[in-house]
């Protein structure tokens, strides 16, 4: 199912759709990425082999 991921450093996941909230974070206040990974790793591949 879809959770919401950020694609800094921190690895932030939500269930819900939101922002970066780790300061240190590059990605701190934009918005997380929907990924639909079913093993938790959060590869967006875009074509697999
Ligand atoms: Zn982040
Ligand atoms: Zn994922």
């Amino acid at each position: 199912m879809t959770h919401y991921v950020c694609l800094g450093e921190c690895g932030g996941v939500s269930e819900h759709p939101g922002i970066c909230t780790a300061e240190p974070c590059s990605h701190h206040g934009k918005p997380l990425e929907p990924c639909e990974c079913q093993d938790a790793e959060h590869k967006q591949q875009e074509d697999e082999e």
